[in-house]
């Protein structure tokens, strides 16, 4: 069975030939293609692989019900992404948070062994998680019951989210909004959080303050994570964690301990790193959208 994985973060749109495992990958930078044009690029692609389905990951918040997608990351726009691929292309399609996705990868292909209470996040442009507590995948009313990344980490924070929002733990580590938070602490001007992270190594005193404080505040966040769900395992993933994991696995494990109640779980970098979701959407496709 061959299925269209894709995989629609707030950067990039990974559009993938899927029998169990991704069949070579085209990458799209949406600041040059466009949202708009994402659900045709989609649709032409599962037409061309005549695709028994499609699976979508994609960023939220969106609705399961209706079938759109409203992310901050990509303009707070909503696009009626699983509706518009279904009627350019006649292929049924099968859509996910793009963190349930990578969760999915995680519980079927990856990390999470027998476990069946697992947590999955995401520290990317944005911050996400999927969540499966005794077996079960959560998914709430409308598909959004893991935007932790707009956990309020901050009280008095006034550092604005991208969903409009003060004090969000995205609004203070995500990697977009990383850069105005450095910006506005120390007063350096960068072009991503790779570059804060660099600075960091470099032995820059702003950059090495900034980057620990944002280890504490992501250690409080999945701490907060923990407290709620239980995990025996937390899989971390997301391009601003795998090019920094010492980093995060040290720093988390400095601090977790001041905000956990429950008691510890095992937190482990995922193995199958930044194609967790798009894996995930090729499974969601196979399974033709049940889960566990
Ligand atoms: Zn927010």
């Amino acid at each position: 069975m061959t299925v269209l994985a894709v995989d629609l973060g707030a950067t990039w749109l990974r559009v993938s030939p899927f029998s169990g495992a991704p069949l070579g990958k085209s990458v799209y930078r949406l600041s040059e293609i466009g949202l708009e044009s994402v659900p045709e690029i989609i649709a032409s692609a599962g037409k061309e692989l005549k695709a028994e389905a499609i699976g979508i990951a994609t960023a939220g918040p969106l609705s399961l019900k209706d079938g759109w997608i409203r992310p901050p990351n990509l303009g707070n726009v909503k696009l009626y992404l699983r509706n518009e691929v279904e009627a350019l292309s006649g292929i049924r399609v099968y859509m996910q948070n793009d963190c349930v996705a990578g969760l999915l990868a995680t519980i079927l292909k990856g990390d999470a062994g027998s476990s069946k209470n697992v947590v999955y996040i995401t520290f990317s442009t944005g911050i996400g998680a999927g969540v499966m507590v005794d077996g079960h995948v959560i998914l709430g009313k409308d598909g959004n019951a893991h935007e932790v990344g707009h956990l309020v980490l901050s009280y008095s924070g006034d550092i604005r989210c991208g969903c409009g929002g003060l004090g969000h733990w995205e609004a203070l580590c995500g990697g977009k909004n990383m850069v105005e938070h450095f910006r506005l602490k120390a007063g350096v001007n960068v072009h991503d959080a790779r570059d804060i992270f660099e600075l960091a190594r470099l032995g820059d005193p702003r950059a090495i303050a900034f980057t620990e404080e944002c280890m504490r505040i992501n250690a409080a966040g999945i701490a907060s994570v923990v407290n709620s769900y239980d995990p025996e395992v937390v899989v971390l993933s997301g391009s601003v964690f795998l090019g920094n994991r010492e980093q995060f696995i040290n720093g988390i494990s400095k601090y977790i301990g001041d905000y956990l109640i429950n008691r510890p779980p095992v937190i482990k970098p995922s193995s199958l790193g930044d194609d967790a979701p798009l894996i995930g959407a090729g499974l969601l496709a196979e399974l033709k959208g049940v889960l566990p």
